[in-house]
């Protein structure tokens, strides 16, 4: 973070700049160690609020994905430390597995280098250095985020302690029998050069076709079998054919023999259940090595696997004279050729789904290989039962069926990768002659457990990173040592992340910590909403529509980002940020400083002392609106401690910002304005109402609200070092629901004089005179205590106020030459003498209703023809919404027209 020299907080309120502001104050709370849960006064009194950062990838700068998980994250973080509870949030880096190595290969490329160059420990000091440097990035940019994380716990997933972790875990499931070396069907990346799990597979529809291709029957003379296929090269690794048992067909064909084209290997006819009759022309190739199915029905059969290709997806010396071309080309060539001989029967477009490379976007070759396996069955189990049983609680709850549907068909993890990059596997092999002993071990072995020999080797593949991943809640804390933070902060309490890698990451890490710690990791899963581009896409590099959210920052200050992040989400839904947003946000902390500047021009030194007091109830004989704001106050704090708890930071947002702008900005400083003219304003309320605001609003907006606080409480006694550690407010008892209704009344009629002046194109710099029609003596009575706080209100601007007593009504005379609206339970009449042209308002509004009119028939006749059945349903929606709007405006109009077109008969 950069320093700044600064002076101490002056008092001028010169407008608000975010960078010094944010520098300034993000090294205050470092420097008193604030941050970290021992300097929590609570801390070992209460249970502690941990949050596990979830690692981002080293593989270049932060998004603004990470943005929304920093904001999230610290303001749970910043709300539960003024809750009480000391509170820890642990930072971490992610080595990034696959994603960190294609970077670093990536740049080697571009110096014309791969890592073979280089060699593997060659390779491994530059990941090393790579992710050094980015790490740092990426620390100094989450701390711009405002990020309240203890840095001093900070790990990085190739941490020794870490690896040790990660060595402890897999020698642990490895010794109990759960991790298994299998050779099966597995999805091969030709680019990234490794096998991925099925979760790391990508399905996309594409275009592509199907080849039906005939087979001679070896036993019967001109007697053909046809099969289709989008993947002709396969044809070389085929073993037989197979048919349905049951399939009239081919009943007869199964047991005899096929000659496999190019190849002139002899294959079986066998009968399957696992064939569709339905599909192509009902018999499909057999090719064992490279597809999922043809291996299982193989197996079933006692066929061999025979494995055409490389793994840099050219073809083998299996594949004859087509080996060392490229899949694509040796497709080509076979078809060519398998078509000069009369044994291609048609091709046809085809649209499939086709696996590709979540990282690089290869298409997948499904290949026969062997890797590491993870039985996972014995895993999800209890997974599952802590989610059903409750003791995980999942948000949005909706998520918890995907996890459950997942979790029962889970199929065993490959948890091996064919990378440099990575946790190593740590199972040794002895190479000592006439022994083959193969053993996990957690620490480096010196000597073969059976033999003694000295010469062994390790595996050489990495780990999944997600295997890693999986343990970070608890090697975090010291894991698998008996740490004192493992104890204290173990389990940890809300895991927050995106619904994206509910399975990668949130699935594992619940079945890890069971595993090993027999705990559930953490007691809630707060899944958030992925922030798409603009038009609703999903942000990617390739598609460069990326916000950096630095950029953001620089322009909009980490404050407006923040609560551009958070204000009016759910959790689980994806939205987008849009500038329009960012400047309303900015324009939001503008207002509240703008706020901090009137609060303290306003109070006098000794209000400010009381600033930390509760603004508790006020009596009978205080101005309405005071009363008002402190119960307005009392309801608002409760109802956002309530949402907070519930895990509904948008709507808890949102009340913070309507309160501060529209009931303390709008109404509240504006009354006040007017009551200290007469030196009935209460200074040290509006201090203590501003200052609780702060406090609530802190946890989204860190920066500002740190600033203001620390200028409005400067002399208050025992106020504590800094508002991000000052308690959280207490909803006073201070409900006043009849003073709430009564200002309300208030509101409403200044609304309604409002408008009056609007509609009537009334200068709003002239006061005007007005009657209130009262029913009743009590309204009566109410409305002249408060007539002068309305008469002087914003817009309004109604001098004298006449209040009358008016059980039937207004009077009709004063009816007759007044414009008039119906608000809060009385009538407003403004005579209209002198204060517009009649003739001329008359005639606008007689223009306005026609356009009106027009506009109505118009939708009417859209809405009527084809158009309704033609055009997509929501612009047909938005037609109709505006017919609605346009009805409604065209009633107000004809309103004012009779209003105006009787003014002016009274007027003649
Ligand atoms: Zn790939
Ligand atoms: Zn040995």
């Amino acid at each position: 973070m950069t320093t700044t020299t600064r002076s101490t907080p002056d008092e001028t309120y010169a407008p608000y700049n975010p960078a010094e502001t944010e520098a300034h104050w993000y090294d205050f709370w470092v420097k008193h160690d604030l941050f970290r849960p021992e300097s929590h006064p609570n801390f070992g009194k209460r249970p502690p609020f941990v949050i596990t950062m979830p690692p981002p990838n080293v593989t270049g700068g932060l998004h603004n994905g990470h943005a929304l998980f920093v904001t999230l994250e610290d303001l749970m973080i910043r709300w539960h430390r003024m809750l009480g509870d000391p509170s820890l949030w642990v930072p971490g880096r992610d080595h990034a597995g696959i994603a960190g190595q294609l970077v670093v290969e990536r740049d080697l490329k571009a110096r014309g280098l791969d890592r073979h160059d280089l060699g593997r420990e060659k390779f491994l000091d530059q990941m090393r250095e790579w992710m050094e440097s980015y790490g740092h990035i990426i620390h100094t940019q989450m701390r711009k985020l405002g990020a309240s994380a203890d840095w001093s716990r900070d790990m990085f997933t190739m941490d020794p302690h870490h690896v040790r972790a990660v060595r402890t875990a897999f020698v642990r499931l490895y010794d109990k029998g759960l991790i298994y070396r299998g050779h099966r069907i597995t999805n091969w990346c030709k680019d990234c050069q490794t096998v991925l799990s099925d979760l790391e597979v990508e399905n996309k529809e594409v275009q592509g076709q199907l080849t039906y291709i005939r087979y001679p029957i070896v036993e019967r003379e001109d007697t053909w079998i046809t099969v289709a296929t989008t993947r002709p090269e396969t044809v070389l690794g085929d073993v037989g054919v197979a048919v349905h048992p049951d399939d009239a067909r081919y009943r007869d064909l199964v047991g005899l023999h096929v000659r496999i084209p190019h190849v002139n290997r002899i294959g079986v006819i066998v009968g399957d259940d696992a064939v569709d009759p339905e599909f192509g022309t009902g018999a499909v190739k057999i090719t064992p090595a490279h597809d999922p199915t043809d291996f299982e029905i193989a197996q079933r059969h006692g066929l061999p696997a025979i494995n055409v290709m490389n793994l840099d997806g050219t073809m083998n010396a299996e594949a004859g004279a087509y080996a060392g071309l490229t899949t694509l080309e040796a497709r080509k060539r076979l078809v060519a050729e398998l078509e000069e001989n009369g044994q291609i029967v048609k091709q046809e477009a085809y649209i499939h789904s086709v696996g590709h490379c979540q990282r690089s976007g290869t298409v997948l070759e499904p290949l026969l290989s062997d890797q590491w396996y993870l039985a996972i069955r014995s895993l999800a189990e209890p997974a599952i039962d802590v989610v059903r049983d409750g003791r995980i609680r999942v948000i949005p709850e909706r998520f918890a069926k995907v996890y459950f549907n997942w979790m029962e068909n889970i199929r065993d993890w490959t948890i091996s990768r064919q990378l440099w990059w990575g946790h190593r596997i740590p199972i040794y092999y002895c190479d000592a002659p006439g022994c083959s002993e193969q053993w996990a071990s957690i620490d480096e072995p010196e000597r073969c457990p059976k033999c003694g020999g000295r010469v062994f080797h390790q595996d050489p593949d990495v780990l999944d990173t997600w295997f890693s991943s999986g343990l970070w809640p608890f090697s975090t804390l010291g894991w698998p040592d008996d740490t004192a933070d493992l104890r204290t902060f173990y389990p940890t309490s809300v895991m927050e992340t995106g619904y994206d890698i509910l399975f990668f990451w949130v699935a594992r890490m619940i079945m890890f910590g069971l595993e090993f710690t027999d705990q559930p990791p953490f007691h809630t899963v707060y899944l958030n909403g992925l922030i798409r581009a603009h038009g609703g896409v999903k942000m990617s590099k390739v598609k460069g529509n990326v916000q950096d959210p630095l950029e953001l920052i620089q322009e909009y200050g980490t404050d407006a980002l923040r609560l551009a992040l958070t204000i009016g989400i759910t959790p689980g839904n994806d939205f987008t940020l849009s500038p329009s947003m960012l400047d309303a946000r900015r324009d939001f902390v503008n207002k509240l400083w703008n706020i901090g500047r009137f609060v303290t021009s306003v109070t006098t030194a000794e209000d400010r002392r009381q600033a930390l007091q509760p603004a508790a109830a006020r009596g009978q004989k205080t101005p309405l609106v005071e009363r008002w704001i402190a119960s307005r106050l009392s309801v608002v704090t409760a109802e956002v401690t309530r949402l907070l708890g519930e895990y509904n930071f948008g709507e808890a947002g949102r009340i913070i910002h309507d309160f501060l702008w529209d009931e303390v900005a709008d109404w509240y400083v504006e009354a006040f304005k007017i009551l200290a003219r007469e030196d009935q304003a209460d200074g040290a309320l509006l201090a203590q109402v501003y200052e609780k605001a702060l406090r609530m609003l802190h946890p989204y907006a860190p920066y500002a609200t740190e600033e203001l606080w620390q200028r409005l409480t400067k002399g208050a006694a025992d106020r504590p070092r800094a508002l991000m550690i000052a308690a959280w407010p207490e909803a006073a008892d201070a409900r006043d629901p009849a003073a709430e209704a009564a200002w309300s009344d208030v509101m409403a009629v200044t609304r309604a004089a409002r408008t009056l002046r609007s509609d009537y194109h009334i200068k709003s710099s002239n006061a005007v005179a007005a009657s209130i029609a009262a029913r009743t003596p009590d309204q009566a009575a109410f409305w002249r205590a408060n007539a002068d706080i309305l008469g002087a209100l914003p817009g309004a601007r109604l001098k004298p106020i006449d209040v009358l007593d008016a059980p039937d009504g207004a009077p009709a005379d004063l009816a007759a030459r007044a414009i008039a609206a119906v608000a809060g339970g009385v009538e407003l009449l403004v005579p209209a003498e002198g204060l517009f042209d009649v003739q001329t308002e008359l005639g606008r509004v007689t223009q306005e209703l026609a356009e009106s009119n027009g506009q109505v028939a118009r939708l009417v006749r859209q809405l009527a023809s084809d158009f309704r059945h033609k055009a997509p349903a929501e612009t047909v929606d938005r037609e109709r919404e505006r017919l609605a709007e346009q009805r409604a405006r065209q009633q107000t109009l004809e309103r004012r027209r009779a209003t105006l077109a009787r003014l002016s008969e009274t007027s003649q």
